[in-house]
């Protein structure tokens, strides 16, 4: 996920450490030969990379994270409703409902979202006995509504309607 930059601090070891609007760091190093990042040393320099968008690996596990979670529990969800009397009964029941999430930025990375999205979509099959359940990332950013794409949920998401 990209995020700006939005401040630069030193850590332990002299090393320069951007701050990201996401809350997490990313070292900033100036080694050469191996990295060579002479702006980093001046303040104008630092300056200057205000705003500018780095790749948040962090972020992108925390998306990750939360897509996997609510994986398991829909294929669990589709499991106990086949095992007891088949999808076809159970798509007759309720329509479909929608689980979409936002979290404050300051709560990131703590595994709050990855709770709560289980916890729903466990009512959501096993209290409501909905027939199919659809989830998605409420995000400015549209990369974390990627990272469930990419990890198939939209495929579980129909399997667990279809006959
Ligand atoms: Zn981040």
């Amino acid at each position: 996920m990209r995020q700006k930059i939005t401040g630069f601090h030193l850590d332990r070891e002299g090393h320069w450490v951007a701050d990201l609007e996401c809350g997490h760091r990313q070292h900033m190093r100036h080694e050469p030969p191996w990295m060579v990042r002479p702006w980093v040393l001046t303040e104008e320099g630092r300056r200057s990379r205000l705003g500018v968008e780095l790749d948040c690996k962090r972020c992108d596990e925390a998306g990750r994270e939360v897509a996997e979670a609510v994986r398991e529990a829909l294929r669990a969800a589709a499991l106990t409703a086949y095992e007891e009397g088949g999808l076809e009964d159970a798509e007759a029941r309720t329509p479909t409902a929608e689980l979409s999430y936002w979290l404050g930025r300051a709560y990131w990375g703590q595994g709050l979202a990855t709770e709560a999205a289980v916890a729903l979509v466990r009512y959501g099959f096993e209290t409501l006995g909905l027939a199919s359940l659809r989830a998605n990332c409420f995000s400015r950013n549209p990369s974390s509504r990627r990272v469930l794409e990419d990890e198939d949920l939209e495929f579980f998401i129909l399997e667990r309607g279809s006959p």
